[in-house]
């Protein structure tokens, strides 16, 4: 790591460490112990999916000769001050930074049209970097309200050696709109300052395409050759309608017709307020959001003169059967290995439901235990909840109508039909149950060793000992509608970002300097190990592997 200046350690807190990582170790299933956490206090909450844990007070009995050998292995940044950009001299880190400012000085945002001009900027970049020009692909789009967006898709030619399919790696050009004025500095300028990168898009997600194409950029300056194909695409509608995502999947298939994806919009690192790493997660899946309006209409009438049936009173109803309805326990590989991964550092009742859920989906006691925690309930089940409400147009009117919407997250693999059924049947006939828009049913993909693998072979790079866990996100990306195309897709973003540091879509957005020229290593090393120079792992145990059909 060049430039990277020494730290002082803490001797209180390499102990907590020390005992912490070793019970971690031992306690954590095979597929979870590729490396292990080191994190010393009470509580550590919130990672990407707003889920939160609990773990004990360290007891601070323990061998120096642990303390030791500890020391050596911390992260360097745990401990460390702010870096700077002037840290990171090598030409390929220098080609990086360049990248990002001229990313972030395009305002790529809806209904600005500068997508197209990012998607050729960068089809320039790797022309100039040694890619054919029929290996490079602008790829225009019109929504349907008359925007010109475009996606981007670069095919790294490997030397078919491993005789499998390629990969897609996944990114978006397009970012959610900043207002200059709001800002404490330009966003659309790169700003370097007390060890951050701050810009609209230095997070969402310009970095992920920046990383991407440095690292194509890279690898090709060095002559790596893959043993299958790698594909890059960067999608230009991701904030908005993911319409570039669909049509890569559909109108392009050709181009981008892989085994699976990697997302680099999704999952990632999670850093405790004090620097050092809780968790990487891995995307494999995403819960489907659709909204629904349920509207009860009466002929109405006089107040004075009130008649037994009355719309407020009949949606009340049935919003009250609403409220008292579960919809059914489901589990997929994703939230089962991550219930048992939490259980182990949760304390008390909760954890043990994690655990007994994990074990069983039946276990009414654990599911009971759930429904009480707003951090987890979303991720044993479908959700749906009432979150707006209209009715009546004068105070001494019977009201003509009442409406509620009903916002639902519905788990991966259930359709919404199945939903709008259920509401239905729920509210009774009286209660006409509309879908808002077309959402589209979001799949889940299986959680592969290879894949799992190549994540570790990245993290233990820039921040080793770290927990991988599989993440089932509340939130939506193009890894929807790639995963809708047959295209199984994990979500890894490479990077380690605090809580407090999260700013995407909002004001300041940035990023830390260190946590950009880690991910240059973190992609680097995943791009060899999936392109097949050192395969680690073995993706046999998976059904559907090639098949191009892992989503269920
Ligand atoms: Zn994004």
């Amino acid at each position: 790591m060049p430039g990277r200046r020494s730290f002082q350690v803490d001797r209180a807190r390499c102990q907590a460490l020390a005992e912490d990582l070793e019970r971690r170790t031992r306690a954590l299933p095979a597929v979870l112990r590729l490396g292990s956490s080191n994190d010393p206090d009470g509580v550590h909450r919130a990672n990407a999916s707003g889920t939160r844990f609990e773990t004990s007070q360290m007891e601070m009995n323990m061998r120096s000769a642990t303390l030791a050998v500890l020391a050596l292995l911390l992260p360097a940044g745990a401990l460390s001050p702010q870096d700077s950009s002037t840290d990171y001299r090598e030409p390929y880190q220098q080609r990086a930074l360049d990248i990002y400012r001229d990313l972030i000085g395009y305002r790529s945002a809806a209904s600005h049209e500068q997508v197209p001009a990012v998607a050729r900027y960068l089809a320039d970049r790797f022309r100039a970097g040694g890619f054919p020009d029929g290996d490079v692909h602008v790829l225009p789009l019109t929504t349907p309200d008359g925007e010109s967006t475009a996606s981007l898709v670069v095919r790294y030619r490997g030397d078919g050696s491993s005789q499998r399919k390629p990969i897609l790696l996944l990114a978006h050009t397009d970012v959610v709109d900043a207002l200059p004025e709001d800002w404490d500095r330009d966003p659309f300028t790169l700003v370097e300052e007390d060890g951050y990168f701050f810009g609209r898009g230095t997070f969402d997600d310009k970095f992920g395409v920046t990383m991407l194409t440095a690292t194509f950029l890279r690898l090709k300056e060095e002559g790596f050759v893959p043993g299958r194909d790698l594909i890059l695409a960067f999608t230009g509608d991701e904030e908005t309608a993911m319409l570039t995502a669909r049509s890569l999947v559909t109108d392009h298939r050709e181009l981008t017709d892989a085994e699976y994806a990697l997302n680099a919009d999704a999952g990632g690192g999670v850093l405790g307020e004090d620097g050092h790493p809780l968790w990487f997660l891995v995307q494999t899946s995403e819960k489907t959001y659709a909204t629904f309006e349920l509207t009860v209409t009466n002929p109405g009438g006089h107040s004075s003169t009130p008649r037994p049936d009355n719309a407020i009173y009949e949606l009340a109803t049935a919003l009250k059967s609403l409220e008292s309805y579960r919809f059914p326990v489901r589990m997929n590989d994703a939230t089962r290995l991550y219930f048992e991964a939490a259980s182990r550092i949760t304390e008390g009742e909760v954890g043990e439901a994690m655990r007994r859920l994990a074990a069983d989906p039946q276990d009414a006691w654990a599911a009971e235990v759930l429904w009480n925690e707003p951090e987890q309930v979303g991720i044993t089940r479908t959700t749906c909840v009432a979150t707006m409400l209209r009715g009546g147009h004068a105070e001494n009117a019977l009201p003509q109508s009442a409406t509620a919407t009903v916002n639902c997250r519905i788990f991966p693999g259930v359709e919404v039909t199945e939903v709008e059924q259920t509401l239905q049947q729920l509210v009774g006939p009286a209660v006409e149950v509309e879908v808002l828009g077309e959402p589209t049913a979001s799949l889940a993909s299986p959680v592969r060793d290879d894949v799992m693998a190549a994540v570790a072979q990245g993290v233990e790079k820039i921040r080793p000992g770290t927990p991988i866990i599989p993440l089932m996100a509340p939130y939506g990306t193009d890894g929807k509608e790639i995963r809708q195309g047959g295209i199984p897709t994990y979500g890894i973003m490479g990077i380690f970002i605090k809580d407090s540091d999260q700013f995407a879509h909002g004001l300041n957005e940035r990023v830390s300097v260190r946590a950009f020229y880690d991910g240059l290593e973190f992609w680097y090393t995943i791009l060899q190990a999936v392109g097949g120079m050192n395969t680690p792992g073995t993706p046999g145990e998976v059904p559907g592997v090639g098949s191009g059909s892992g989503g269920r």
